[in-house]
């Protein structure tokens, strides 16, 4: 059990005084069951996960943050804050009655400074308004393969891009964060100031307060060499050997991912997708164009169907993944794999025609993954080579068991690769050990989650 899981007992009378508390507090930036507005802010970006907390406050500022966690400490209430909802999997199994879950969504802004590299980003800020922001600059960031997921919520979880291999986990660029903790203030952490609580929340996130600013380093990256290659699933056996054979000597400026997926027929699909099965590999790879052409060569000799590996934009590289644009109902379950040997590849093609699975995926760990730097917080690294994440739909609730079964069945036919290692940011669902995503941080992680919360205030999706 978590801590997350414990009950709370509030009485009805402080409930009512709770809900006067919050009114106080933010006006109409809070929203109670009832409301108009209320069911649209409760739904996270992941559908499939029903939300019911006692209320959603919507803050524009820092101070509006600074209210809602005051009112709610006074209250007896809990803090659940949330920017997207992409994570909702995982929050799935914390009752939210007596939480008010923070929505972030008011909270967007970025500026650069050119001169120094640097972005800040306000709290509830996505992918997307950093790369617009920073492409002026020919900079770009660290991000995911989602424009549409916030900063905060993959950074301070660790975050893996199409950059990895290079330079290593995104929450290594976090240089400064402005968080309201559990007293209620609003406090910057970095490595001078409040260095126990930088070192916490860079991989600790929403357990230790909500952010509402980041400050991050950024790439001096204008354009980059990437895309994709697809063919029929009938060609995945050869196309997942030859790529895992690929990968072996890859070098580390190029970042790739292998995937099977299966569309179900859908009108909204353009045609060559619709109710078809193919195998993708996409990335991006830091090189020359000569140079990266020359890379690609043995992937391009199987001929692929659709090659769209080229130089693009920074900025389009969130394209390149073909992750779905609008809210969508999904589950997900991932490990993290030590090698990717012949019978691995063989496990993973059979997986990928698993009944249930949307999305078969590896993704090519290692380089600066693997590695710690210096003053890393208590996530900095990963352990392992590659990561297997297989992903369901959820169209409608009752599907939630099926899904349940295919995506862990789709990890499961790789057990005998798997690593003592989780990646944060792909846990989304309940029910992962949390611990093996932290290794030896995991004790110190706690110790100070019960010097910083000591009242449990904070409801993360990955709690501590
Ligand atoms: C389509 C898709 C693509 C993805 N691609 C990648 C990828 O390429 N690489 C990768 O590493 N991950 C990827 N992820 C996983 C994603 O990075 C994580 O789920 C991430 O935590 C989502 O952050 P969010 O804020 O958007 O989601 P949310 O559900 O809003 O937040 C998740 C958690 O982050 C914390 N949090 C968020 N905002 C704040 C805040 N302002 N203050 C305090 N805590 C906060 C909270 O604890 C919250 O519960 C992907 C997920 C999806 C659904």
């Amino acid at each position: 059990m978590s801590l997350n899981d414990l009950a709370i007992d509030v009485p009805r009378a402080a409930i009512r005084a709770a809900a006067g508390e919050l009114r106080t507090a933010l006006g109409a930036r809070v929203l109670f069951p009832g409301d108009a507005g209320f069911d649209a802010a409760r739904t996270p970006w992941n559908v499939a996960v029903a939300q019911h907390p006692f209320a959603v406050a919507l803050p524009e500022s820092a101070d509006d943050v600074v209210d809602v966690v005051r009112a709610a400490t006074l209250s007896g209430l809990r803090v659940a804050p949330q920017s997207t909802g992409h994570a909702a999997g995982a929050l799935a199994d914390t009752d939210l009655s007596h939480t008010v879950l923070v929505s972030l969504k008011g909270v967007r802004g970025v500026a650069i400074d050119p001169e120094a590299r640097t972005a800040r980003v306000l709290g509830g800020s996505l992918w997307n308004d950093v790369l617009e922001a920073a492409a002026p600059h020919e900079l770009t960031a660290l991000h995911g393969s989602a424009g549409d997921v916030s900063v905060v919520g993959y950074m301070l979880s660790g975050g893996l891009s199409f950059y990895a291999r290079a330079h290593g986990l995104a929450v290594n660029a976090v240089r400064a964060i402005e968080v309201v903790t559990a007293d209620g203030t609003l406090v910057r952490a970095n490595e001078d100031e409040h260095p126990d609580l930088f070192w916490a929340l860079r991989g600790g996130s929403g357990s230790f307060g909500v952010v509402v600013a980041i400050e991050i380093d950024l790439l001096p990256v204008a354009d980059v060499f990437a895309g994709m290659l697809l063919w029929d699933a009938a060609r995945a056996a050869e196309v997942s050997h030859t790529w895992a054979q690929w990968t072996r000597s890859a070098p580390e400026t190029a970042t790739t991912a292998l995937r099977i997926m299966n569309f179900p027929p859908l009108p909204q699909l353009p045609p060559f997708l619709s109710g078809r099965s193919v195998v993708v590999i996409d990335g991006a790879i830091d090189e020359t164009d000569a140079a990266a052409s020359a890379l690609l060569a043995p992937l391009r000799a199987l001929r692929p169907e659709i090659d769209t590996f080229a130089r693009i934009p920074a900025p389009a590289l969130v394209g390149v993944h073909m992750d779905p644009p609008e809210p969508t109902p999904s589950l997900t379950w991932h490990a993290i794999l030590d090698s990717f040997p012949a019978e691995a590849v063989d496990a993973f093609v059979g997986a990928g025609g698993t009944p249930g699975i949307f999305v078969q995926e590896m993704r090519h760990l290692g380089g600066a993954v693997n590695r710690r730097p210096a003053g890393g917080g208590a996530i900095a690294s990963l352990d392992g080579h590659y990561l297997v994440h297989s992903i369901a739909m959820v169209p409608e609730p009752d599907a939630g068991p099926a899904a349940t079964a295919a995506v862990r069945a789709g990890v499961a036919a790789l057990a005998p690769w798997h690593a003592d290692a989780l990646a944060l940011t792909f846990i989304d669902a309940p029910g992962a050990d949390r611990a093996l995503a932290f290794g030896p941080a995991w004790a110190r992680l706690r110790q100070l989650k019960l010097a910083y919360d000591p009242a449990n205030l904070f409801a993360a999706a990955r709690p501590i």
